[in-house]
C-alpha cells in the first residue's frame, strides 16, 4: 500500500480560522489513524499578503490543540524546505519544463490593458477569461515570433506565465467525500502560474509541492473545489498521478446563511480563533478558545463534530478515541452550522471529566489573580480543595470557580437589593441572633450537627425553615446562591459564620 501522507498547507496572511483548525484536524486524524504522516507546510508565495506572526500563531495554535505536526516547516523532515518562499528555484525548473513543451506561455498583457478588457465586458454584462476564446487577441507568446518573445524577455519586460487550457473536454474527477465531480474545460480560464515578480501562484507551487513531498490525500476546504479541475490538468500536464482528494463543508454562521467570519465571533460573544490575535498593524485583538478557558480536548472534539460524525450517537471523544473512530466517508457534504453553546457544551463535558487535581492546577491560576496573591501554602489549598468539592459540578470554565466560590474566600461586601427585599423580614434579625446562640453551643463543627441543631431549634420554635435559611445564606454569601449551607458553614468555620452573620445583622436591621 502507497504510504499515507497529508498536509495542511495554511497561507500565514492571518490568524488561523478555526475552520482552518479543523482542516488541519482532519489530516492529523487520517494521518494517525493510517499510520502515515501529517506534514506542515507553509504557503507563502503571497508576498503582498504576508502578515507577521502568522506563522508562529499556526504553530503555536496546532500545538496547543495538540495538532503536532510529523514534519515540516520547524518540525524536520526529508522533503524540506517546507515553506514555499524557500522553494522558488523548484517552481521556475516546473514552469520552464510546461513552457518548453508548449503547456504555458508568456503573457505581457500589462495589469491596465487586462483592466480595460475587463471593465469592456462588464459594460456588456459579461465576464472577461483570459482563455482559449480570447488568448489569440492577446499580447502573449502563443502571437508572437520566438524572436519577439525572446527579444521581449532579455529586454525585461514584466510578464506572466499561464498555463493553456484546451477547451472542449469533460473532465470526470473523483472527491473521497463528494464523489464524481465533472467539469469542461471551456469553462476553464488560463490560469497565470508565474507571476511577474517571478513567484509562482498557489496553484502551480501548490501542486509541484504536493507532489515532491508524495502526499497521497489533499483534505481542504470546499472554497478549493473550483480549482479541482485546474490542479487536474496541471497533475496530467506534468504527466503525475494526482493524490486523491477531499473537499471538507464550509463552517456556517450560527445563523443565516455563509461562512462562519470574524465579525460573527464579535457579535455573538465567541471566538472564531484558536488563540488570541493581536493585528500587528491595527493593534486589534481577538479572543481565542484557549484564553476563554477552553480546554484542548474540548476544543478538538468540538471542531470533530463539526461536519462528521461516527455513525451513533456518541458525542464525547479525546483525540486518542478521534482517531480510532474517524473516516471520511462520514464527512458531511453540506456545511456544518456553528452553534457556540455547544462548543461550551463540550467544554462542560471534558472539564467535568477532569480530576480534581488537573482541575485545580487551572483554578490556582484564577484564584491566585482574584486574591491578589499567589495560592501557595499547604492549608489554603486543602481548603480550596474541600472548596471544589462543593461547587465542582457547576463549573464549565476555570473562572467559573470564582463565580460559585468567591463567598469561600473573601466575606460579602453587599448583599442583593432585590433577595434582601424579599426574604429578609422584621423579625430576622431577632431569628438570627437567637440561631447565633445555637450555633454557639454546636460542637463538632461539622454540617451534620449544625444541620441537626439548627432544624431542632427551628421545630422548637415552629418557625418555617426558608424563614431561616434564606437570611442565614444571605448573610454568609450576600445572596441566595450556593451549595449547601451546611457544608458552607463547615468549611467556613465558626468564627467567620459567626462574623458574617453579625455584620450582615447590623448591615440590613
Ligand atoms: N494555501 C491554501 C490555503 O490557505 C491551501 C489549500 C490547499 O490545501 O490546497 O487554504
Amino acid at each position: 500500500m502507497q504510504d499515507f501522507r497529508v498536509r495542511f498547507a495554511p497561507s500565514p496572511t492571518g490568524p488561523l480560522h478555526i475552520g482552518g483548525v479543523r482542516t488541519a484536524l482532519y489530516n492529523y486524524l487520517l494521518a494517525k489513524k493510517n499510520k502515515g504522516k501529517f506534514i506542515l507546510r507553509i504557503e507563502d508565495t503571497d508576498q503582498k499578503r504576508f502578515v507577521p506572526g502568522a506563522i508562529e500563531y499556526i504553530k503555536e495554535a496546532l500545538e496547543w490543540a495538540g495538532i503536532v505536526p510529523d514534519e515540516g516547516y520547524g518540525y524536520g523532515g526529508e522533503y524540506g524546505p517546507y515553506r514555499q518562499s524557500e522553494r522558488t528555484e523548484i517552481y521556475r525548473k516546473y514552469v520552464n519544463r510546461l513552457l518548453d513543451e508548449g503547456k504555458a506561455y508568456y503573457a505581457f498583457d500589462t495589469p491596465e490593458e487586462l483592466d480595460r478588457l475587463r471593465k469592456e465586458y462588464e459594460a456588456r454584462g459579461e465576464t472577461f477569461m483570459y482563455d482559449h476564446s480570447v488568448r489569440d487577441k492577446l499580447n502573449n507568446s502563443l502571437n508572437l515570433s520566438e524572436k519577439e518573445t525572446q527579444e521581449r524577455l532579455r529586454a525585461g519586460v514584466p510578464h506572466t506565465v499561464r498555463f493553456k487550457i484546451e477547451p472542449g473536454r469533460e473532465l470526470v474527477m473523483h472527491d473521497l467525500i463528494r464523489g464524481e465531480i465533472k467539469v469542461n474545460t471551456s469553462t476553464l480560464d488560463d490560469k497565470v502560474l508565474m507571476k511577474s515578480d517571478g513567484l509562482p501562484t498557489y496553484h502551480l507551487a501548490n501542486i509541484v509541492d504536493d507532489r515532491l513531498m508524495k502526499i497521497s490525500h489533499v483534505i481542504r476546504g470546499e472554497e478549493w473545489l473550483p480549482s479541482l479541475a485546474l490542479h487536474h490538468l496541471l497533475y496530467e500536464a506534468f504527466g503525475w498521478e494526482p493524490p486523491k482528494f477531499a473537499h471538507l463543508p464550509l463552517i456556517l454562521k450560527p445563523k443565516g446563511k455563509g461562512k462562519l467570519s470574524k465579525r460573527d465571533g464579535e457579535l455573538g460573544g465567541f471566538p472564531v480563533f484558536p488563540l488570541e490575535w493581536k493585528n500587528p498593524d491595527t493593534g486589534e485583538t481577538y479572543s481565542g478558545y484557549r484564553e476563554e478557558g477552553y480546554l484542548p480536548q474540548a476544543f478538538v472534539n468540538m471542531l470533530a463534530m463539526l461536519g462528521w460524525n461516527p455513525g451513533d450517537e456518541r458525542e464525547i471523544f479525546t483525540l486518542e478515541e478521534l482517531i480510532e473512530a474517524f473516516d471520511l466517508s462520514r464527512v458531511n457534504k453540506s456545511g456544518a452550522r456553528f452553534d457556540p453553546e455547544k462548543a461550551k457544551w463540550f467544554q462542560q463535558q471534558h472539564f467535568q471529566r477532569l480530576t480534581d487535581d488537573e482541575m485545580l492546577d487551572m483554578i490556582y491560576p484564577v484564584l491566585s489573580e482574584k486574591l491578589g496573591f499567589r495560592v501557595e501554602g499547604k492549608a489554603l489549598k486543602d481548603y480550596t480543595e474541600k472548596v471544589l468539592q462543593l461547587v465542582r459540578e457547576r463549573l464549565v470554565f476555570p473562572r467559573d470557580f470564582w463565580t460559585w466560590a468567591s463567598y469561600f474566600y473573601v466575606a460579602p461586601r453587599e448583599y442583593n437589593p432585590k433577595t434582601v427585599k424579599k426574604r429578609w423580614k422584621e423579625n430576622t434579625g431577632e431569628i438570627l441572633k437567637e440561631i447565633t446562640e445555637v450555633l454557639q453551643q454546636t460542637e463538632p463543627w461539622e454540617a451534620r450537627t449544625i444541620k441537626e441543631n439548627i432544624s431542632a431549634w427551628i421545630t422548637q420554635k415552629e418557625l418555617s425553615f426558608g424563614k431561616v435559611l434564606q437570611p442565614l445564606r444571605i448573610a454568609l454569601t450576600g445572596d441566595l446562591k450556593g451549595p449547601d449551607l451546611f457544608e458552607m458553614m463547615e468549611l467556613l468555620g465558626k468564627d467567620e459564620t459567626h462574623k458574617r452573620i453579625q455584620k450582615a445583622v447590623e448591615v440590613l436591621e
